[in-house]
């Protein structure tokens, strides 16, 4: 890692590779000779048109994206997207939410503004979230416009061990803290969306790939903004879109494509979460707070037993060079994000310092 830098655990906004903040910086004050940077670009401009283009081509080849799906990047995070989906899809009204956390009960709340029947189709919430419900517990309306999962949940640091199976209803994920992880079958999806701030770009951006037979149901009072349609008839181009964050997308392509595509960054993140997993699995100081079966690869959340060390634990870690390892206030304990610019030195160093706190605390 460069000189200087921290082992940054933050769930997001997160870590980006060295290799695209050095080409951010070569890059700055003049973007290959147009005598500007891409932050003071036109998105009208020759040179601008090239970096959308071409990252929409390079986000198409490395997630392997069918050509009857429209890549949008748009304005509003995750968060907008919760409220951009009814509007878009829900043609009857109905939904139905599977609820695995924070995160997929805020899209279920929000969905719930514009829908007539949003329903829960399952939740683990009575187990605080700390699994993902099978198939057959998932109580499902065949009538319903979509189905909506969280497919990984940041804040408990849990994942769908498998792609729930909708029948004719087309299935709508927020991949907000996975996307980019590792290879994924996208033709199972009616829709993907996700936040940037984590395995995209810097925050401000949502990726939304959308299933062409989903366009054109929107409600007349959808904003133009987040009317699927008519932003993909635009190339995302119906206002200013996240110029920079496109661009950073872009680099960070470029690197997932350097380390072998996703198939290349699925060995390196299983690998980097192994090493924190087997760790949490050969000790009883500390606690995981995920079940087995639906680990997450990017959050890995674990505690010890008592509150009072946890905080001991981060502060500690700070002192030791690594950064935002408190969990979140729903789990307590401790959650590393380990998204896929956090180098493997990073979690050894972690695993290291695990050890050596158990070591005077145990
Ligand atoms: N969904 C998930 C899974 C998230 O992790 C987050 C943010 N951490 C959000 C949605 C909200 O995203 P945003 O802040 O981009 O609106």
């Amino acid at each position: 890692m460069l000189e200087g830098r921290i082992y940054n655990f933050s769930a997001g906004p997160s870590m980006l590779a060295d290799d695209v903040l050095l080409r951010i910086k070569d890059d700055l004050l003049n973007y290959e000779g147009s005598g500007m940077s891409v932050l003071e670009m036109s998105h009208r401009s020759k040179v601008y048109d090239n970096i959308i283009v071409e990252t929409e081509a390079k986000l198409r080849s490395v997630m392997n994206i069918p050509d009857n799906y429209k890549v949008l990047f748009l304005q509003g995070g995750a968060t907008g997207m919760f409220a951009a989906l009814p509007q878009n899809i829900a043609s009857t009204g109905a939904a139905d939410y599977i609820i695995t956390g924070n995160f997929a009960g805020g899209a279920h709340k929000e969905g719930s503004k514009y829908l007539t029947d949003a329903r829960i189709a399952a939740t683990t919430k009575e187990e605080n979230f700390a699994r993902i419900p099978a198939q057959e517990e998932l109580v499902l309306n065949p009538e319903a416009d979509y189905v909506h999962v969280c497919f990984n949940n940041t804040i408990f640091g849990t994942k769908y061990p498998y792609i729930p199976e909708t029948g004719d209803v087309p299935l709508v994920a927020d991949m907000s803290s996975c996307i980019l992880s590792e290879p994924i079958d996208v033709s199972k999806f009616g829709i993907i969306y996700a936040g940037a701030q984590k395995n995209v770009a810097p925050a401000g951006m949502a990726i939304v790939i959308v299933r062409e037979d989903l366009h054109g149901k929107a409600c007349p009072t959808t904003p133009n903004v987040w009317n699927f349609k008519t932003q993909a008839e635009k190339g995302s181009m119906l206002n200013t879109p996240p110029t920079f964050q496109i661009y950073v997308c872009k680099l960070v392509l470029d690197w997932i494509e350097s380390l072998g595509g996703l198939e290349g960054v699925k060995k390196m993140n299983e690998e980097k979460a192994a090493i924190l997993y087997d760790y949490l699995d050969t000790t009883d100081f500390y606690i995981a707070a995920a079940d087995k079966s639906c680990r997450s690869m990017m959050n890995v959340t674990f505690r010890t037993a008592d509150p009072e060390l946890d905080a001991k634990f981060v502060k500690e870690s700070v002192a030791a060079g690594m950064s935002n390892l408190k969990g979140h206030r729903l789990v307590g304990g401790m959650r590393a994000s380990i998204y896929n610019a956090m180098p493997r030195e990073g979690v050894e160093a972690l695993v290291a310092f695990m050890k050596k706190f158990e070591e005077e605390n145990k």
